[in-house]
C-alpha cells in the first residue's frame, strides 16, 4: 500500500520557528535512519481528526520552544497522514534517537483503540522508510529510547507484534518485523515514600527535583521550567545526575535511566521528601453537636461517618440539623474505638474528632 501524506503547507504548519524566513531544523541523510519510532498523543483520548490534529502538535511543540512539530508524520483516527518533520528533518521526539530515528505519532490517548485505518497508515509509512532508507528500520516505541509511558500499552503491544495490520500486506521481499526482543519499559515512574517521580508524575515535589536539578548544574535540556509535570526533560536531566554519581546504564530500566531511586533522591536534595498526611480539620468545640444545633460541621461529621463505614443510622442525610441519627452514628463510632459509659454517648469530643478525621 503506498501512502499519501499531506503537505506542511496543506494543512497549515506554522512557519518553522514561527519565522518565515527561517529555514527549519536541520537535515538529515537517509543513510543515518536506522529506527522507526511510534509515539501517541498522551493520556488523554482525542477526538480529533484532520489538519487540527497536527496543528495542535504545531503549537505545543513550539510553545515548548522547537522549531515546530516535532515527529517525522502524525497520523489521525481516518489514516489521513500529515508530514510533521518528515523524511530529511531531524526529528524532536525522543531525547538520542532525533537523528537516527524517524518517527510517527498516531493520535490517539491513554487506553485509546487505535482505528485500522490509522495502523494501516502508520505500517505504510514504515514500509516506505524501509524502501526509502534500503534498510530493515527497527520497531521501536518511544519508551524504548526514554523512561516514558508512550506510545502506551496498547501501542507499544502492537510494535512489539511487528505492527500488523489489518487488510495490509507487507511488500513482496520487503520489510518482515525486526527481531528486537527488548524488554517492555515498566519503570518510567515509580512511587518513593508516597510521591511520584518519573514521566507523568506531578507537583510541588516535581518542581522542587527540577530546582535542585538546575542548582547542581543538571540543568541544560530544560527549555521550560522546571514545572510540577515530570517531563523528558526531568528524565534528561536526572539521568546526567546519576551518571555524575557513577550509576551506569542510560537505557530505560538501567540505573542512570532517569528514573529517580532512593540514593540519587538522597544525594540530589539531601533528603527522601515523604507525602504529608494530611492535617485532620480542627476540632470546632462540643457546643456545635448537640439538639437544636444546625450548623456545616454537623454536615461535615455524618459525611465523615458515613466514609468510615457509620451510615447505616441515616435515613436521609447527613444534613446540618442535629439528629438522633448523628448520635448514634458517633456512638457506634466511639464504641468500635472501645469506649463505654459517658465516653460512648454519641456526643464528639476532640478525640472522637481527632480519630474520626485521622
Ligand atoms: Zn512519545
Amino acid at each position: 500500500m503506498s501512502v499519501k501524506v499531506i503537505s506542511r503547507v496543506a494543512w497549515g504548519a506554522k512557519p518553522w520557528n514561527g519565522d518565515p524566513k527561517s529555514k527549519g531544523p536541520d537535515t538529515v541523510p537517509l543513510t543515518s535512519r536506522t529506527e522507526w519510532f511510534v509515539h501517541y498523543d498522551g493520556a488523554h483520548h482525542i477526538s480529533a481528526t484532520g489538519a487540527a490534529v497536527p496543528r495542535a502538535i504545531d503549537r505545543q511543540h513550539q510553545a515548548k520552544g522547537w522549531a515546530g512539530i516535532g515527529y517525522s508524520f502524525v497520523v489521525d483516527q481516518d489514516g489521513t497522514a500529515y508530514e510533521g518533520r518528515g523524511w530529511s528533518r531531524v526529528g524532536a521526539h525522543c531525547p538520542g534517537h532525533n537523528v537516527s530515528g524517524l518517527s510517527v505519532q498516531i493520535a490517539v490517548g491513554g487506553d485509546q483503540e487505535p482505528s485500522e485505518a490509522a495502523l494501516a497508515t502508520a505500517r505504510a509509512l514504515y514500509d516506505e522508510a524501509c524502501k526509502r532508507t534500503g534498510r530493515k528500520l527497527k520497531m521501536r516505541g518511544h519508551r524504548d529510547g526514554i523512561a516514558t509511558q508512550c506510545p502506551g500499552d496498547i501501542l507499544y503491544a502492537w510494535v512489539k507484534a511487528g505492527m500488523p495490520a489489518t487488510g495490509y500486506e507487507a511488500p513482496a521481499g520487503g520489510t518482515a518485523p525486526a527481531d528486537d526482543d527488548r524488554p517492555s519499559v515498566a519503570r518510567y515512574r515509580v512511587t518513593i515514600r508516597g510521591l511520584e517521580y518519573g514521566y507523568g508524575a506531578h507537583g510541588t515535589h516535581v518542581t522542587e527535583v527540577g530546582k535542585a536539578l538546575v542548582r547542581s548544574g543538571f540543568g541544560k535540556h530544560y527549555k521550560t521550567g522546571p514545572g510540577p509535570d515530570w517531563t523528558d526533560a526531568d528524565t534528561e536531566c536526572f539521568s546526567d545526575f546519576q551518571v555524575s554519581l557513577g550509576f551506569t546504564g542510560t537505557a530505560p530500566g538501567g540505573d542512570a535511566d532517569g528514573v529517580p531511586g532512593e540514593t540519587s533522591l538522597r544525594r540530589l536534595l539531601g533528603t527522601i521528601p515523604s507525602k504529608a498526611a494530611p492535617k485532620p480539620p480542627a476540632f470546632p468545640g462540643r457546643g456545635y453537636f448537640k439538639p437544636g444545633a444546625d450548623n456545616a460541621y454537623v454536615t461535615q461529621l455524618g459525611k465523615q461517618l458515613v466514609a468510615k463505614g457509620y451510615g447505616r443510622h441515616y435515613k436521609q442525610g447527613p444534613g446540618p440539623r442535629w439528629s438522633e441519627a448523628d448520635r448514634q452514628a458517633v456512638e457506634a463510632f466511639q464504641r468500635a474505638q472501645g469506649w463505654t459509659g459517658a465516653d460512648a454517648d454519641g456526643f464528639p469530643g476532640p478525640e472522637t474528632w481527632r480519630r474520626l478525621f485521622a
